[in-house]
C-alpha cells in the first residue's frame, strides 16, 4: 500500500475501498498482539519490473511510503520488496519463523499479482492462508474476482472478510 498504488503512477480508484476494512483489520491484529508485517515495494531502476510497469515506489522515495492512513505502528516490522512476492528476498520467512507464525493473512494490492505470488511463496513454505477478500483488490473487478478464485483453488486460501477476521480474534 505504498503512495504510488493509492495515490501516484499505479493508482487505481478501486484501492480506496480496502482502505478502511485494513485499518480496522490491522488496529484488531495490533491489540491481539499479532504481528504485523509491512513488506513494500521499494524498487532499484534496474529491477525486471521497470520494464514492465515503468518507475514505481522507487527506494528512497516519498512515493515509496506507505499511504499515511495504514502507517507502520511502533511495533509493526517493515520490510522492502523488489518485485511481486513478499517472500523473495526480504527476510521474510526467517522473520515469521522467528515469530512462531504458523499462518499468514495477507492483505494489500493487487488480488492476481503481488498476493498471489506471495501466497504461492506462503504456501511452498508451509503457511496457512488466510485472505479477507475486503481487503485486497485489483485494477480491474474481473482480475479481482478470479485472483480470489485462484488464491482459494490453487493455495488453498480461507477466503474471508476482515469483520469475521476481527470478530474470531476478538472471541479469543
Ligand atoms: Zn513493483
Amino acid at each position: 500500500m505504498s503512495k504510488d498504488f493509492v495515490y501516484g503512477k499505479l493508482k487505481n480508484d478501486r484501492a480506496q475501498r480496502v482502505i478502511p476494512n485494513m485499518k480496522k483489520l490491522l488496529e484488531s491484529a495490533r491489540e491481539k498482539s499479532k504481528p504485523v508485517i509491512y513488506v513494500t515495494d521499494t524498487h532499484l531502476p534496474t529491477d525486471r519490473e521497470m520494464a514492465l510497469w515503468g518507475e514505481h515506489s522507487m527506494k528512497g522515495k516519498e512515493e515509496a511510503q506507505v499511504i499515511d492512513e495504514l502507517k507502520p505502528g511502533k511495533k509493526d516490522y517493515t520490510l522492502e520488496k523488489r518485485t511481486y512476492s513478499a517472500f523473495y528476498e526480504t527476510g521474510l520467512d526467517p522473520l515469521l519463523r522467528d515469530l512462531k507464525v504458523d499462518t499468514v493473512v495477507i492483505t494489500g494490492l493487487h488480488t492476481n499479482i503481488c498476493d498471489r505470488h506471495t501466497a504461492a511463496d506462503a504456501f511452498f513454505r508451509g503457511y496457512k492462508i488466510i485472505v479477507p477478500e475486503d481487503c485486497v483488490d485489483a485494477l480491474t473487478e474481473k482480475e479481482h474476482l478470479e485472483g480470489l478464485d485462484y488464491l482459494k483453488r490453487i493455495y488453498g486460501a480461507e477466503i474471508t472478510k476482515s469483520k469475521e477476521l476481527i470478530k474470531k480474534w476478538e472471541s479469543k
